[in-house]
């Protein structure tokens, strides 16, 4: 699988959504910056701003803490869809 065609556009999602504050128990939101495996995407992937990419980092690692979002995935759970259960 290609990562590289996903990830075309360079510019920040949340600037965009003009997002000031995110929360760890939005987990729907906070899959965009995370990978198949549940890691946090870079920022050269995503192209999101390094303020941006400050609050994912803490959200994320936040989420993992409260247990919304693994911190890793077995093989199996990577072949199914990957977010299925995070909905
Ligand atoms: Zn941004």
């Amino acid at each position: 699988m290609s990562e590289k065609r996903k990830y075309k556009k360079r510019f920040c999602k949340y600037c965009e959504a003009k997002v000031d504050f995110m929360d760890y128990k939005d987990v729907g939101a906070l899959r965009f910056s995370l990978s198949e495996r549940y890691k946090i995407m870079p920022r050269r992937l995503t192209g999101n701003c390094k303020r941006h990419q400050d609050m994912i980092s803490t959200v994320i690692k936040r989420a993992r803490a409260a247990a919304l979002v693994p911190y890793t995935v077995t093989r199996k759970t990577v072949v199914n869809a990957p977010f299925e259960n995070l909905k």
